[in-house]
C-alpha cells in the first residue's frame, strides 16, 4: 500500500510502497477515507522529546471503512463495510505516532474497544473532525462547570478554536480569544466569535475593557514559555487556568502569586471514548458544525509538500488528506 513515511527531522515525508498492516484476532483493518494533518504530527517530526521514531507513518484523525475483521471479533458489533473512526490507540499503543502505523496511508489497523461507528448522515470528511473536536470537548469538560463564566482562550489554532466552540456550547458567559494571526482570527469569526484581544498588547486590560472583569477561566492553548505566568498574573481570585498547549521546555512561574489568589491550574490531554460519541451525536443534531475548519483537502501524493508548508506559520486551520483523490 502507499503511505507517507517520516524518516528524520528536517527531511520531507516520502511517498512509499509499504506492507499493509496485518491484524491480530482482536483487530480490524480499515481502508482509510480521510485523515487530518495534526499539529501533533508536525511537532513529532521535529527534534525533541516528542520526536517520532524513524519510519513512522503519521495520522491519528481518520475515518474509513472496515475491510477485514479479526477472527475473535466476527459476529460482534462491527461488520465489513461499516464506516468508522477510532481513538488512536490499540491497548496502550498509539496509532500514527510511532508504534502502530497511522492513516497517512491507504490502510490502518484499529482495535475493537475504541472504535466508533459513523452514522450514515455523517460524512467521512466531517468524521475526520471528530478527533480534534473531542480534544476541545475533553479540555472543556476538565475545566468543570463553564456556564456563566468569562473565558479567555489563548491561541486560536484548531485546538483553541474547538475549546472556544465547546465553551460556547456549555454556556460560557463571554468567550474572548487572544490571537495574533489574521487567518486564525478570521476563522474564529467564521465560527461566530467576535471578542478578540491582541496578545502583543495588555491582554488583561483589553479583556477587562470587553467584559468588565478578569477571566475566570483561561485556556492556554499555545504552550510557549512564559504564558503560564501571564495567566497567573491576569487571573482573578480563585481563577482557573487550563494547560492545553504542549510546552516541552522548562518554564518559570511565581507560585506566590498563584497562592495569593488561590488559583487552580489544571492540565488536560486527549479524550475518552465517550467524548468521541458525544461529539458525533452533537454533529448529528447540528449543534456542533465544524466543517468550516477544513481549509484544504489534499491527495496522499500532495502530503509531503503540504506537511513541509505546515512546518511554517500558515493560514491553514485543518488540512485533510482524502485517500480517494489521485
Ligand atoms: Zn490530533
Amino acid at each position: 500500500m502507499k503511505a507517507a513515511v517520516f524518516h528524520k527531522p528536517g527531511d520531507a515525508l516520502t511517498i512509499e510502497t509499504v506492507p499493509q498492516p496485518t491484524i491480530s484476532d482482536r483487530e480490524m483493518l480499515v481502508k482509510v477515507s480521510h485523515c487530518g494533518i495534526c499539529g501533533t504530527d508536525i511537532h513529532a517530526s521535529r527534534e525533541g522529546p516528542f520526536m517520532a521514531p524513524p519510519e513512522t507513518i503519521f495520522g491519528h484523525e481518520f475515518t474509513g471503512e472496515i475491510v477485514e475483521i479479526g477472527n475473535a471479533l466476527e459476529g460482534g458489533e462491527f461488520t465489513i463495510g461499516d464506516r468508522i473512526t477510532s481513538l488512536p490507540f490499540i491497548d496502550d499503543k498509539t496509532i500514527g505516532l510511532g508504534k502502530i502505523s497511522g492513516a497517512y496511508s491507504e490502510y490502518v489497523k484499529v482495535g475493537y474497544d475504541l472504535v466508533v461507528k459513523l452514522p450514515d448522515a455523517l460524512s467521512n470528511r466531517d468524521g475526520a473532525l471528530v478527533e480534534p473536536l473531542a480534544v476541545g470537548l475533553h479540555s472543556v469538560k476538565m475545566a468543570g462547570n463553564i456556564a456563566g463564566k468569562t473565558v479567555l482562550i489563548i491561541g486560536a489554532g484548531p485546538i483553541g478554536l474547538t475549546c472556544a466552540i465547546w465553551c460556547r456550547f456549555f454556556g460560557a458567559a463571554r468567550i474572548v480569544i487572544s490571537e495574533m494571526s489574521e487567518a486564525r482570527l478570521k476563522m474564529a469569526e467564521t465560527f461566530g466569535f467576535t471578542d478578540f484581544v491582541d496578545p502583543k498588547g495588555d491582554v488583561a486590560a483589553q479583556f477587562s475593557d470587553l467584559t468588565g472583569a478578569a477571566p475566570a477561566v483561561q485556556f492556554e492553548c499555545v504552550g510557549a514559555v512564559g504564558l503560564m505566568q501571564e495567566c497567573i498574573q491576569r487571573a482573578p481570585k480563585r481563577g482557573l487556568i487550563m494547560g492545553i498547549g504542549v510546552c516541552d521546555n522548562p518554564d518559570t512561574i511565581v507560585p506566590l502569586m498563584a497562592f495569593g489568589k488561590e488559583l487552580t491550574i489544571q492540565w488536560a490531554v486527549g479524550y475518552d471514548k465517550e467524548d468521541f460519541e458525544f461529539t458525533i451525536e452533537m454533529m448529528m443534531q447540528g449543534r456542533i458544525v465544524a466543517d468550516a475548519m477544513i481549509t484544504e483537502v489534499v491527495s496522499l501524493e500532495q502530503v509531503p509538500a503540504v506537511f513541509e508548508a505546515l512546518k511554517q506559520p500558515t493560514n491553514q486551520c485543518k488540512v485533510l488528506i482524502n485517500l480517494d483523490l489521485d
